[in-house]
C-alpha cells in the first residue's frame, strides 16, 4: 500500500528532476514552442514544493489535489492546466483513503490522463504530453520500471511527428523533428513515480 508519505517523496521526486532538466525542457520549447517549458515546470514545482512543505496535506488524494491546485494557479501557459487537471484528477479519484493500492492508484492516473485528453482535446500521436502519459500509465499493469521505460520511449517518439494542438501546431510541417517538450516532462513525472516506488519495494 501507498502512503501520504509516498505521495509526497513522488512529488519532491518530481520537482528534483524539473530543477536538473528545466534548461533542456526550455531547449525543446524553443524550435517548437516558445521557449518557456523549463521555467513554467520549474516556476510550479517550486511552487508545489513551498505548498506541501508549509502544510503538508494529511491523504494521498489530498497531496495530488494540492499539487494540481498549485500547478493550475502558478503556471502559466497550456501544461499549467493540463498537469493541474492531471494531478487534480488523479488526486480526486483517490479519494481520502489514508493508504491506496497500486491498483487503486493505477485506476487514478488513467482517470487523470483522460482528463487531460478532454481538456486539451489531443489524442496519442498529436504531439502532445499525452504521447508519454498514456503509454506510462498503461505499462503500470506490467510494473513501475515498464511505465517508465514506456514512457521515456513515448517522449523520443514524438520526434518524427507532425503536432496537432498548442503552440507546436502553429508550425505544421516544421514541428517535425523535434522532440516535444511536454512529452519530455511528463516521462519525467513518471519516471519520478518509479524511482519512489521501487526504492520502496
Ligand atoms: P505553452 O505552449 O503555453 O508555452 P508550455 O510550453 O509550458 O506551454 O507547454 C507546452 C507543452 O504543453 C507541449 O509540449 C505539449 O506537450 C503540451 N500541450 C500543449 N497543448 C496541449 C493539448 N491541447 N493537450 C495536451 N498537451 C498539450
Ligand atoms: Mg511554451
Amino acid at each position: 500500500m501507498r502512503d501520504t508519505e509516498f505521495f509526497l517523496s513522488w512529488m519532491a521526486a518530481t520537482a528534483a528532476a524539473v530543477e536538473r532538466e528545466a534548461d533542456r525542457l526550455t531547449e525543446l520549447d524553443s524550435p517548437i514552442g516558445d521557449a518557456d517549458h523549463g521555467n513554467n515546470m520549474l516556476r510550479g514545482f517550486t511552487a508545489v514544493r513551498a505548498a506541501l512543505e508549509a502544510d503538508p496535506p494529511a491523504t494521498p488524494g489530498a497531496v495530488l489535489q494540492r499539487v494540481g491546485r498549485t500547478l493550475i494557479s502558478t503556471v502559466g501557459g497550456a501544461s499549467g492546466p493540463l498537469y493541474g487537471t492531471l494531478l487534480r484528477r488523479t488526486g480526486k479519484e483517490l479519494g481520502d483513503a489514508v493508504e491506496v493500492s497500486d491498483e487503486d492508484l493505477r485506476g487514478a492516473l488513467d482517470a487523470g490522463v483522460r482528463a487531460v485528453a478532454a481538456l486539451g482535446g489531443a489524442a496519442p500521436g498529436d504531439k502532445t504530453m499525452l504521447d508519454a502519459l498514456v503509454p506510462g500509465v498503461a505499462a503500470l499493469t506490467t510494473s513501475y520500471g515498464a511505465a517508465r521505460t514506456a514512457a521515456e520511449e513515448g517522449a523520443v517518439a514524438t520526434v518524427p511527428l507532425l503536432a496537432r494542438k498548442g503552440r507546436a501546431s502553429y508550425l505544421g510541417e516544421r514541428s517535425v523533428g523535434h522532440q516535444d517538450p511536454g512529452a519530455t516532462s511528463s516521462a519525467l513525472l513518471v519516471a519520478a513515480l518509479a524511482d519512489v516506488a521501487e526504492g520502496s519495494r
